[in-house]
C-alpha cells in the first residue's frame, strides 16, 4: 500500500496514517448523507493513535445522533473540512477516506445503512452490502479483530484528539 496522506481542502491539516485501516464502511446512513451532504461516507476506522497529525488544527464538533451515542467529528480548525471521527469515546477513529491524496486508495469492506441508501446508487457486486450493520466477528479480518481488541485494551490517551 502506497504511503496514506491526506488533508483538508485549505492545506493547513496534513495528516499520515502509521498503517492501513482495520475495517472500510461505506456508510449510507441519513446522518451521514446530511452532515456531508452526499450520498454516502467512506470511513477507515483506525486507531486514533495510528493517525499522525504533522500540521495544522484540528478542532472537535459534537453531532446530534439519533442513536444517542456520542459523535464527534474533528474539523480542520481553519477551514472546516471534517477528517475524521470517533463514536463513544473509544480508541478509534472514522477517517474520511476521501480526504486522502489518493481518494480510491481505500476501498470499502462493506456497504451500511442501506436501507437508506439513494435509491439510484447502485452498489458493486463485489463488496457486501447490510441494511442495517453486520456481525463483526463474520466480515472483519481476524487481525483486524486481534487490533480491535489490543486497542480496547489500552486505557485511552488524555487528550483528544
Ligand atoms: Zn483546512
Ligand atoms: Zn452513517
Amino acid at each position: 500500500m502506497s504511503e496514506l496522506t491526506g488533508g483538508c481542502a485549505c492545506g493547513a491539516v496534513r495528516y499520515r496514517l502509521r498503517s492501513g485501516p482495520m475495517f472500510v464502511n461505506c456508510c449510507h446512513c441519513s446522518d451521514c448523507q446530511r452532515q456531508v451532504g452526499s450520498a454516502f461516507v467512506i470511513n477507515a476506522i483506525i486507531e486514533e493513535d495510528r493517525i499522525e497529525l504533522q500540521s495544522g488544527e484540528i478542532a472537535p464538533t459534537t453531532m446530534p445522533t439519533d442513536s444517542g451515542r456520542p459523535h464527534d467529528v474533528y474539523r480542520c480548525a481553519a477551514c472546516g473540512t471534517t477528517l475524521w471521527s470517533d463514536y463513544g469515546r473509544r480508541p478509534f477513529r472514522f477517517v474520511r477516506a476521501t480526504t486522502l491524496d489518493d481518494r480510491a486508495a481505500l476501498k470499502p469492506d462493506a456497504h451500511i445503512f442501506t436501507r437508506s441508501k439513494l435509491p439510484w446508487v447502485q452498489l458493486p457486486d463485489d463488496q457486501p452490502a447490510f441494511d442495517v450493520f453486520y456481525d463483526l466477528e463474520s466480515q472483519w479480518t481476524p487481525e483486524a479483530r486481534a487490533r480491535r481488541r489490543a486497542a480496547l485494551g489500552k486505557p485511552r490517551s488524555a487528550g483528544r484528539p
